[in-house]
């Protein structure tokens, strides 16, 4: 089994229930936060894992989108955007993450992002895209090719932006730490730094290229593997696929949501697929073999003699895996049955000669029907 099974429930881990609103999620991190936060508790190792998980939990819960995947599937549903485990690996990433939190709680509402010593840089933007899978890849998983433009470090400047044979100078104002530090009370008080904005470098002769910015956009093509029993309205997440961060710092993700096509057969109810097949008349009250389609091929039905409107089929195995248990639903052929609307000459004759024959040997059910609507015309009870 993968770590994922051993990982705490995010709601036990905030201590907050199912329902809970974004803002009771909020608050209750920031509490833990506040509790755990490695600076009051440098003795305690065990605080820095209560940080993360906490972080790790909230980063989810208070995405709505995240959210929706976790409450239906689990860590299971969200594997591959924690990267395998654990959701944080550094601190600095949650300071990066949660700025605007820790902004008021321990930044003072800089504007800003704490970092540690503002070598580190910042952490790369993350990128959304969308992949369109259809049923058959639902079945079996895919990989898709994308296409997205993002930016990339510039190649002339290797995204300093600092004019090539130059490099930026270090900033006088934070000393190259990118912030500035102020004691007060419990906590440490930073803010970003006016002069370098956080970068702790100052580009005096910027690169033409980039015009300084460090950056330039890319087409790029990547492969993504889309699980098999994937549903419309996910997101899959490629750790590190975003955009590159400042130079040194980590790269941002790429969030993918899928879009699931619909099918011209076959609606999609969980891992259950549903078709409706029109049959005639007399192939309901004398039985048929009918040809349905699955999503690999073909199959024959045979419907019995007396089958009734309506009538679903169920054909085990013939569905669709579920995500996380890859449990295959069933294929459900719902009969429909078409009156026609025309008749031919012969067809007419037949059919009120059979109707002659309805006339004097009435079905169960009309029987009873006749027999109440009778009694009802004639107020008998
Ligand atoms: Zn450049
Ligand atoms: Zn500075």
């Amino acid at each position: 089994m993968s770590p994922m099974a051993t990982k705490r429930c995010y709601y036990e881990v905030l201590g907050v229930s199912r329902t809970s609103t974004e803002v009771e999620i909020k608050k209750s991190y920031k509490k833990l936060a506040v509790a755990n936060h490695p600076d009051r508790n440098p003795d305690d190792p065990d605080a820095a894992e209560r940080f993360k998980e906490a972080a790790e939990a909230y980063e989810v819960l208070s995405d709505s989108s995240k959210r929706q995947v976790y409450d239906q599937h689990g860590h299971e549903g969200l594997r591959g955007r924690s990267g395998g485990g654990a959701g944080f690996t550094d601190m600095n990433d949650i300071f990066d993450h949660f700025g605007d939190i820790f902004g008021d709680m321990f930044g003072g509402g800089g504007g800003g992002r704490r970092r540690s010593s503002g070598t580190r840089g910042r952490r790369g933007n993350d990128v959304r895209t969308k992949v369109t899978v259809n049923l058959n890849e639902v079945a079996e998983g895919c990989k898709k090719e994308i296409k997205l433009k993002r930016n990339e470090h510039c190649s002339s400047c290797e995204g300093s932006g600092a004019k090539p044979g130059t490099s930026p100078a270090t900033c006088d104002y934070c000393d190259g730490q990118g912030a500035v530090v102020k004691s007060q009370g419990f906590f440490r008080m930073q803010t970003t730094c006016p002069a370098c904005n956080g970068e702790g470098k100052i580009v005096r002769d910027k690169c033409d290229d980039c015009r300084g910015s460090g950056f330039e956009r890319q087409d790029v093509k990547l492969d993504v593997a889309v699980p098999a029993g994937v549903e419309d309205g996910m997101q899959l997440c490629l750790r590190g696929e975003g955009e590159p961060g400042t130079p040194g710092a980590p790269r941002g993700d790429l969030y993918v949501d899928v879009q699931v096509k619909s099918h011209s057969m076959f609606e999609r109810q969980g891992n259950h697929l549903v078709c409706r097949a029109p049959i005639t008349y007399t192939q309901a009250v004398l039985g048929a073999d009918i040809e349905i389609p699955l999503l690999d091929g073909k199959d024959t039905l045979t419907i019995p003699a007396g089958t009734q409107p309506n009538h679903m089929f169920r054909l085990r195995n013939k569905g669709l895996p579920e995500l996380r248990s890859g449990r295959v639903g069933d294929l459900h052929v719902e009969v429909k049955i078409e009156v026609p609307k025309k008749l031919s000459e012969e067809q007419e004759r037949v059919l009120r000669e059979l109707a002659e024959l309805e006339h004097t040997e009435v079905t169960p059910h009309r029987k009873t029907w006749f027999e109440e609507l009778k009694s009802y015309f004639t107020g008998e009870e």
